[in-house]
């Protein structure tokens, strides 16, 4: 493998063109790196292919930051709705809000997952030196030699590169190949709970909801969350043991989740007339949280974003903090005159405390959603705060 040490010349490679590989390929690019950026799906702006998961995600100053240092602040926000507290759907009387700060002021920004990969798409294409190939799915990677090994629909496709960045998601196949190669050591710690994702549409073209909350239903062994949709929809994340006699499988046929929703979300049925059909066909995805290290080897392959550090989504921050890791890598990069021997080392040092705390912090804010936020003792202490 050739010294990649100050190869702005040279290609980078970035495996995944997700939230974070395409924030990557920009400022990279900025930094007059040329970049190739490889992708596992087709285009998903050509509307073919599968969306990711959730629809919709929350966006807090960490990501906008990353945003707004390449002028994508505005595009990202076209359509954001600002949530500027938690509104809390107990079983019976009415509904809680609770600001996120004390003027009421301080929001966090529902955007759609899909219109902002689409948004990082166009930026990254039209960067100066980046090329980006879809349907490339990486499955295999030599460390030593920089070799990848890439399925797409012509056959297989070996390219090299002199720096490989895994941006490839919390199943990360760049991961997987430093693990096999002996170079990595991972602790994959999966929840006993899953999600399913479930629609309140608009009713009379208007929000069913308050569009300015993020909405809670707090339920102890299970919990519901809604975030607002620029089409006036509600996107609800039902949080419930994945396995098992208490969770998803116990509901299967209309009439059992039609009485679930009736008697522990009640507000429910009434605003989500498909609530029958989208609890029995949408999948029930996985949740957990990827720990993993070291995050480089040789200053030549490395982890970024989930592929490093994927956490539960309970903080809403998995995204903000991927966004985080490029800002990161970028000042790493200055910092060392673009020496990938020197920055990625650098990077992790200076991110690994950071993704190991919101990692511990996201886990605890499942307790506190789906618990305390309805507690009486929780109420009494923030009445206090706020008095
Ligand atoms: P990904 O978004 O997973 O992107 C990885 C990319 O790599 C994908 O495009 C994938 O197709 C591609 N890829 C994968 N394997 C290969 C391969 N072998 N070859 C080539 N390409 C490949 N975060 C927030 O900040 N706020 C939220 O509100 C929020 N809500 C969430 C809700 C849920 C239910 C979940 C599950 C997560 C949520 N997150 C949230 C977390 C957020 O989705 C992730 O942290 C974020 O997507 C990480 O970005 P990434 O680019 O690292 O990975």
């Amino acid at each position: 493998m050739t010294d990649p040490t100050t190869e702005n010349e040279q290609e980078v490679a970035v495996v995944g063109a997700g939230l974070a590989g395409c924030l990557l390929a920009c400022f990279l690019a900025r930094r007059g790196h040329r970049v190739a950026l490889y992708e596992r799906r087709p285009d998903p702006r050509t509307g073919a292919a599968e969306r990711g998961r959730s629809i919709n995600l929350a966006l807090s100053e960490r990501g906008l930051d990353a945003l707004r240092r390449i002028d994508l602040e505005e595009r990202a926000m076209a359509d954001a709705l600002p949530m500027r507290g938690r509104m809390i759907h107990p079983v019976a009387g009415p509904l809680d809000f609770q600001p996120y700060s004390r003027d009421g002021d301080r929001a966090i920004n529902s955007i759609s997952r899909a219109a902002l990969n689409d948004a990082l798409l166009d930026a990254a294409e039209s960067a100066p030196g980046v090329k980006i190939f879809f349907n490339h799915r990486l499955t295999g990677l030599d460390p030593d030699t920089g070799e990848m090994r890439h399925e797409t629909p012509e056959g297989t496709v070996r390219v090299t590169a002199p720096v490989i960045i895994g941006a490839d998601g919390a199943g990360s196949v760049v991961r997987g190949q430093l693990l096999a190669a002996g170079v990595l050591e991972e602790n994959l710690d999966f929840l006993d709970y899953g999600y399913k994702e479930l629609a309140i549409p608009a009713a009379h073209g208007d929000f069913a909801l308050d569009p300015g909350a993020l909405h809670i239903w707090p339920r102890g062994t299970s919990m519901m969350i809604a975030l607002p949709n620029p089409d006036r929809s509600f996107t609800c994340t039902l949080f419930w043991p994945a396995g098992g006699p208490a969770g998803f499988a116990s509901l299967t046929s209309p009439a059992a989740v039609e009485r679930h929703f009736r008697e522990h979300y009640p507000d429910l049925p009434p605003l989500a007339p498909a609530l029958v059909e989208d609890y029995l066909s949408n999948p029930v995805g996985r949740l957990g949280t990827v720990r993993c290290g070291p995050w480089q080897v040789n200053g030549t392959v490395a982890l970024l974003g989930d592929a490093a550090h994927a956490i539960v989504p309970f903080y809403g921050q998995g995204a903000n903090c991927a966004f985080e890791d490029v800002a990161e890598l970028d000042r790493c990069l200055a910092e060392t005159g673009d020496s990938w021997r020197l920055a990625l080392p650098l990077f992790e040092q200076r991110r690994r405390e950071n993704t190991e705390a919101i990692a511990r912090m996201a886990l605890a804010n499942f307790v506190e959603m789906r618990d305390r936020v309805a507690s009486p003792w929780f109420q009494l202490g923030r009445r206090a705060e706020h008095a």
